[in-house]
């Protein structure tokens, strides 16, 4: 009888495109497919509220493909080492694949268990499902890791987008009825209580999901994709954040697909095609920082910012921030947009992120910590990206004095205030023209409109002009 291998599912959870489970099928093996639940092996990062309640989602889709193929998917609890010593010792398995990952706290983990199972005689065979190009497969010309994004992804366009994919298997080796399986409710990654009924509305977690919505940008959204990726009033970005980063598809799935209903990169590119790979060439340069520079995290790229004078009594200021309540309608939009759904559009998550940093000097720590709890795509290379280059201390960042100013970022991405009206309804009387700037708005209108201002909506907690002045002066200091 062939030889059994664990197939160690993370955060790889498809069976199409997926090498390493399809390196453990061709070498012929009964493949035991597994998932152990070891959250404190991501050290300070363990997976927030919106990130659980989608991995027990995508956990159960998987089970049902597996099942629909004649397997099963068996959960476990970690730490990792002391369940794939039961599992091998269980099916009598003489190898482990996976996928890798590249957090710091994860590639310390695997490597410390890859050589405890080698010593122990497993076979350990790991492969790449989640990136274009790995960490190490990219240096500048003397050696560095890239810290500007441009040169960056030329780098990564020379060497050409890899696409090549596996579909998914169509049958799978049954595994063993006594083998025992936790019932995903045992890791309890649920909401204790119903908070998430905007989330089940929004989202469909799992293979399927995400080819659904892959699918449904390409024939609805893609081709205006460069028009319309800046709009947080348009449907106009694909949404396939949360599922690449619970590998439910891959990169290179979605470099296939591109090309094939877009065009090729190269002088007969679309601007769509171009535009869009480019921002999967962000998420591979995320990853590339977090590598190279694993301290980033927490603490900032650009050494300066250890002593930047930030405000140091915050909490009201973030408690508004948090809850949509600031005052500055399109602040307050995002942030609702994430706490009812787990997702908020790219410009909102950079017009949020710069009030917070830098009209509110609260530290991009504080922000990034709360991204982390309530998005569904919270993702340590991107959102230490995401934060970094918001705040103006990390690699490529915008630049100190780049405060965006959120009326005007209003008035030119969401030109007619749909987006405050959907998330902000309580402007939704207002004419458009006021919708981003209610303060300013002539008393008759907003008289007309039923609105008083500190009572149906709140005044602004920070004056935009002031409050940026005195950013630009602390930032001032430290460029001293
Ligand atoms: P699309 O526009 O359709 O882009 C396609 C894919 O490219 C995305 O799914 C994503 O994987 C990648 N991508 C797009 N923009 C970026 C970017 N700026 N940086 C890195 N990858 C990108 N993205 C996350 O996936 N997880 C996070 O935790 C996260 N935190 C962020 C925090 C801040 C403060 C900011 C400014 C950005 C953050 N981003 C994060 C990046 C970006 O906002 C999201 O990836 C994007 O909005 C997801 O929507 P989409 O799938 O429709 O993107």
């Amino acid at each position: 009888m062939n030889r059994s291998a664990l197939f160690w599912f993370r955060r790889d959870l498809r069976l199409a495109g997926n090498p390493a489970l399809s390196a453990a099928l061709a070498a012929g093996k009964r493949v035991v497919p597994v998932y152990i639940h070891a959250p404190e092996a991501e050290a300070d990062w363990v997976p927030g509220a919106a990130s659980r309640w989608w991995l027990h989602r995508s956990l159960s889709a998987l089970d049902g493909e597996l099942r629909a193929r004649g397997s099963r998917l068996i959960v476990r609890h970690g730490p990792a080492q002391q369940a794939l010593d039961r599992l091998i010792a269980e099916t009598a398995a003489d190898a482990v694949y996976w996928n890798r990952l590249y957090e710091p706290a994860i590639l310390a983990r695997d490597g410390d268990l890859e050589q405890a199972l080698q010593q122990a005689g497993i076979e350990v065979h790991h492969h790449n499902a989640a990136l274009l190009f790995e960490p190490w497969t990219l240096a500048t010309r003397s050696g560095a890791p890239y810290r500007v994004f441009t040169p960056y992804w030329k780098a990564c366009l020379r060497l050409g987008l890899p696409e090549t994919i596996a579909p998914a298997p169509q049958r799978l080796p049954s595994v063993a009825n006594d083998l025992e399986s936790l019932p995903l409710d045992s890791l309890q990654l649920e909401p204790r209580f119903p908070w998430d009924a905007g989330l089940q509305a929004a989202w469909v977690p799992g293979e399927q999901g995400a080819q659904a919505r892959l699918q449904a940008f390409l024939a609805e959204a893609a081709i205006d994709y460069a028009e319309n990726r800046d709009r947080p009033d348009r449907a106009g970005t694909s949404r396939l954040s949360p599922h690449l980063h619970f590998g439910e598809i891959g990169p290179h799935q979605v470099v296939a697909a591109i090309h094939r209903t877009l065009g090729d990169v190269g002088p007969r590119s679309t601007a769509g095609a171009e535009a869009y790979l480019r921002e999967l060439g962000w998420r591979e340069f995320a990853h590339h920082l977090l590598f190279h520079f694993p301290h980033t995290a927490d603490r900032a790229l650009d050494e300066r910012f250890d002593d930047f004078p930030w405000a140091s009594d915050f909490s009201d200021e973030l408690t508004a921030w948090q809850r949509g309540q600031t005052g500055i309608p399109l602040v307050d939009a995002g942030m609702r947009e994430l706490w009812q759904t787990g997702w908020m559009h790219n410009r909102a998550r950079m017009i949020a992120a710069s009030f917070l940093t830098k009209n509110l000097l609260v530290p991009w720590q504080q922000g990034a910590r709360w991204f982390w709890d309530t998005l569904v795509d919270a993702d340590l290379a991107n959102n230490t990206l995401g934060w970094q280059w918001t705040a103006g201390c990390g690699a490529d960042a915008a630049p100190y004095f780049r405060i965006f100013n959120p009326v005007l970022q209003g008035e030119r991405f969401d030109p007619d205030g749909l987006y405050i009206e959907r998330w902000v309804p309580e402007l939704a009387g207002l004419p458009p023209q006021h919708r981003h700037a209610p303060w300013k708005a002539p008393q008759a209108v907003l008289d007309a409109s039923g609105i008083r201002l500190g009572r149906d909506y709140p005044q602004p907690i920070v004056d935009l002009k002031t409050s940026r002045q005195r950013a630009l002066d602390r930032f001032a200091r430290i460029r001293r």
